[in-house]
């Protein structure tokens, strides 16, 4: 080889270790030090050890790159492959199946061929979206069937206080049933044809919405009711208790009515009225059981020349004392009354007409000594009674009035201030 062909070589190989310097560490390690020695002049022939090293690391070099190459075709392959079993599998909703075909097919046509950037951007987009799409999806259904436990938790309240309802009335609960079990008939037969998830949701909400606004009717309509009935019971009620508080004023009333027509005004005692119902009940008691029971009729001795001497309103406080005395010397099971003018009478239930004569005497007595006192001046009254018991032969309670009445009389005639049992006279 002539020298010109030498330096041109040369200056080849250094272009050359320029070209690749810097690209690949390994030749660099081999690179670097044939430069420096062919810069300092070193013959080629003394750089045959180097030169072949470098030849072997460029050729180890060259297959590393083949094997990288190959390996990297084959990882592209199998990426496409899989992208492919990816959209074989997963489950395409409608709206992205022909994309989806689309991406497929590409991809298998391409699957040999360096792997494409934009193609596989699209798979991944798409595998991406139609995740979301199910993510969203899933969401809807838990919102549906949200919706339709509140719903229902809406129509059970309701169903409750519908049932809870006494107001409400059979015709519109039978009502209220058919109404229930049609809409129930209507969701079940929307299932069995639905077909579409979405459009049974859709089937379901309407039915739901129908049958949550009939019952919001039927609530509305019993709650309506309800307040009616429950107004018209306060009226009543109300009324009832206007009644009550009239009718207890008016019982008071009659009461006072009653007590007034049954008193005598002046001495406070009861009247002859009163004298009649009484003596017509102890007589029936006595006829009844055979018990006995005492009558005496009193009266004032010359009561007339007490008005007479004294004036009226003096004859009136007499009068009003002998009451009290006649009242406050008996027993409490004892009835006295005011018969009439100035005469009294005392029913005496369970004795005889001699023991009732010794309660008279005291009572005849207890007037005889006492003094009455009118305008500074004292006056004295006396009393006569006359007595009777029952007798089995009485008819009326009249029959003893009548020989109490004699008696009384025979007691005036006897010379008055004294009591007399008749029939014990000669
Ligand atoms: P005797 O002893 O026979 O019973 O004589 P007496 O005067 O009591 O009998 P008489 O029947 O003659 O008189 C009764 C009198 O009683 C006449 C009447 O004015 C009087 N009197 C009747 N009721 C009342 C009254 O409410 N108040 C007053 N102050 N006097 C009365
Ligand atoms: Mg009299
Ligand atoms: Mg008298």
């Amino acid at each position: 080889m002539s020298n010109s062909s030498k330096k041109i070589l040369i200056n080849l190989i250094i272009q050359f270790m320029r070209f690749v310097s810097g690209q690949n560490e390994v030749l660099d390690g081999y690179i670097l030090p044939i430069t420096k020695k062919l810069k300092q002049g070193i013959g080629i022939e003394d750089l045959q050890q180097e030169l072949l090293a470098l030849s072997k690391a460029l050729e180890h070099s060259l297959q590393m790159q083949q094997n990288s190459m190959q390996e990297h075709r084959a990882t592209s392959t199998l990426f496409t492959q899989q992208l492919c079993v990816l959209l074989d599998t997963i489950e395409i909703p409608d709206k992205f199946a022909t994309q989806s075909l689309t991406i497929r097919n590409q991809l298998v046509q391409n699957q040999n061929d360096e792997l494409d950037n934009n193609l596989v951007q699209s798979a991944v987009s798409l595998i991406l979206e139609i995740n979301q799409y199910f993510l969203s999806e899933q969401k809807d259904t838990e919102k549906f069937l949200d919706n339709i436990s509140s719903q229902l938790g809406l129509l059970d309240s309701m169903t409750q206080k519908a049932s809870a309802s006494s107001q409400a009335s059979y015709d519109s609960r039978v009502q209220l049933n058919t109404l229930i079990s049609t809409q129930i008939e209507n969701i079940k037969t929307s299932t069995i044809r639905a077909d579409d998830l979405n459009a049974l949701q859709q089937n379901i909400s309407i039915h739901l919405q129908d049958l949550t606004t009939n019952l919001q009717k039927h609530q509305n309509h019993a709650d309506s009711n309800l307040l009616d009935t429950q107004r018209q019971l306060a009226d009543m009620s109300k009324k009832i208790k206007d009644l009550e508080a009239e009718s207890k004023i008016l019982q008071e009333t009659l009461k006072q009515a009653h007590h007034k027509a049954f008193l005598d005004p002046l001495t406070e005692l009861p009247n002859r009225l009163a004298y009649n119902e009484k003596i017509e009940a102890a007589f029936k008691t006595s006829k009844r059981y055979q018990t006995p029971m005492s009558l005496m009729v009193w009266d004032i001795d010359y009561f007339k020349s007490v008005n007479d001497n004294y004036g009226h309103k003096a004859g009136d406080k007499v009068l009003c004392i002998v009451a009290q005395l006649l009242k406050n010397n008996c027993r409490e099971t004892d009835f006295v009354a005011r018969f009439g003018g100035e005469e009294f009478v005392m029913i005496l239930p369970n004795i005889h007409a001699k023991q009732a004569w010794v309660v008279a005497e005291k009572i005849r007595k207890v007037i005889a000594d006492k003094r009455f006192s009118y305008n500074n001046q004292v006056l004295q009254v006396t009393i006569s009674g006359g007595l009777t018991d029952y007798q089995k032969t009485d008819r009326h309670s009249d029959d003893l009035f009548e020989r109490a009445d004699k008696a009384l009389y025979q007691a005036k005639e006897a010379g008055r201030n004294r009591c007399v049992i008749y029939g014990e006279l000669p």
